[in-house]
């Protein structure tokens, strides 16, 4: 099939680079002529683990092009799919004139019946708000046919982003004709193949799906860091907890983590849109008002830790951060527990060394004041940001942090102490290398 992508983020790239894998033709179109000319030279301006290769094999055999220029790619393209970000608003609800922005342009250029899919994840009845700006160019110019819009929201998780892709848990699909929905299931036919695990449903309800599930999610981390903080106080370790609430089916061990709370481009900035979604027809939705404060709170704690820790302040000191990315995996810093935790130092007077084995470059474009006034420093190798330093922060749970060399750390270390914000270590265990060590919702501190 002859494809088009729109927007070579994240959510584009992926899908672009896995349908060329599967034999189709795609082209990819983005407004950042930065983005695409990285992407000819065969770098890839997202880290995604193996998105690399895939783009290059997949350009290096004639399967998927890249331009910044819409019009041109779009002949013959029969599906169209618009993955631009729709970031939130200040008022909360997510912007999505990028996506209405595109539906115009699309409007105007597409010359034949084309199915356009909307992909990122947009507020119910943006689907239908395509279909009518589709339609309204269609009466304009005076034809006889119409574009099918279709809502295919994507669930993948930066860091697993080809995985997810490549073996869906469901598909969904928005679809309010057939013809397109028959299309859609062909389209998607590779990626199912031992069991079909697409599911069709109204474009709302499509629309819908997407909210409900990230903002379950967000629900599950809330609750347990809710449970680690009463855990806390009353001097129980809700890791013992979370493993035994974990071990009934209808609870499971997923999203149960106690941690320094969420972040990224997606959670945070779905929950806004869903609350002002509710808002918009004067309702509350109190539950997910609270895991939005809940989370909010939860990213303050690793400073709440370190100011309890050091009553004298913690101007002067040295924090050293080891995660700067909101999660493993990725390089993307939006709306990271991280980005609270140094511009809280940095507001007290204190110093920050910090490594990411990836996210660092981005960290430091946040930040450019502060890097250059040597108050933030970043580090390519985990162990120098720990000479002299005060505390160490953990606030990205990467692989490479979950056994490391204690002994090494303690001696680089002027003051052995470790803010576990993901709850990584054995406190017992780091005990005995001389180390305090204090986690969300465990050993209470003294
Ligand atoms: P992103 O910011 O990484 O990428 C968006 C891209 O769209 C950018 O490269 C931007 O330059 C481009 N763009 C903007 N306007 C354009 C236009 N008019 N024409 C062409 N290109 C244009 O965003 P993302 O993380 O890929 O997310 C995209 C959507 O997918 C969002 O709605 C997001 O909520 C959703 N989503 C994201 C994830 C994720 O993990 N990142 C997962 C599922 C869904």
């Amino acid at each position: 099939m002859q494809i088009t992508v729109i927007g070579c983020g994240y959510v584009g790239l992926v899908t672009a680079a896995c349908f060329a894998e599967m034999g189709n033709r795609v082209a990819c179109v983005d407004t950042s002529a930065e983005r695409v000319e990285a992407l000819h030279r065969g770098i890839s301006p997202i880290f995604e683990p193996g998105i690399e290769a895939l783009l290059q094999t997949n350009h290096a055999a004639g399967r998927l092009t890249f331009s910044s220029q819409l019009n041109p790619v779009l002949r013959n393209s029969e599906v169209v799919f618009i993955a631009v970000g729709t970031p939130s608003a200040a008022d909360g609800s997510a912007d999505v004139s990028q996506i209405l922005e595109v539906a115009a342009q699309l409007g105007g250029a597409l010359e034949s019946p084309t199915i356009v899919v909307c992909k990122s994840t947009a507020p119910v009845g943006t689907a239908c708000r395509v279909q009518s700006i589709l339609d309204q160019h269609c009466q304009r110019r005076g034809v006889n046919w119409r574009h099918s819009v279709v809502s295919n929201p994507e669930f993948l998780k930066e860091g697993a982003a080809i995985d997810d892709f490549m073996r869906p848990d469901r598909i969904i699909l928005g679809a309010e004709d057939a013809s397109a929905e028959r299309t859609m299931r062909r389209l998607y036919e590779p990626f199912v193949r031992n069991h079909d695990r697409i599911l069709c449903m109204p474009r709302r309800a499509a629309e819908m799906t997407k909210y409900a599930a990230n903002t379950f999610l967000a629900t599950k981390i809330s609750f347990i860091n809710e449970v680690a903080n009463l855990c806390e106080s009353l001097g129980v370790d809700v890791e013992e907890v979370r493993k035994g609430i974990g071990a009934d089916p209808r609870i499971g061990h997923h999203f149960i983590y106690a941690g320094c709370g969420y972040g990224g481009s997606c959670f945070p900035k779905d929950i806004r849109a869903m609350l002002h979604m509710a808002q918009e027809r004067e309702m509350q939705l109190p539950i997910l008002q609270a895991v939005e404060a809940r989370n909010q709170a939860q990213k303050t704690w690793p400073m709440r830790m370190l100011r309890k820790l050091y009553s004298e302040g913690v101007a002067g000191k040295t924090v050293a951060i080891w995660g700067l990315a909101f999660k493993p995996g990725t390089d993307d810093i939006r709306d990271a527990p991280s980005r609270v935790l140094i511009e809280g130092l940095l507001d007290l007077g204190a110093r920050v060394q910090a490594f990411d084995p990836i996210a660092s470059e981005n960290i430091a474009k946040a930040y450019p004041e502060a890097v250059a006034r040597g108050q933030l420093r970043l580090f390519s190798d985990p162990y120098a940001v720990l000479n002299d330093a005060d505390a160490l922060a953990l606030i990205t749970e990467w692989k490479q942090f979950r056994q490391p060399d204690f002994a090494l750390m303690a001696r680089l270390m002027r003051e052995p102490v470790i803010v576990d914000g993901r709850n990584q270590y054995d406190p017992a265990v780091l005990g005995t290398f001389g180390f305090r060590h204090v986690g969300v919702g465990r050993v209470p501190m003294d």
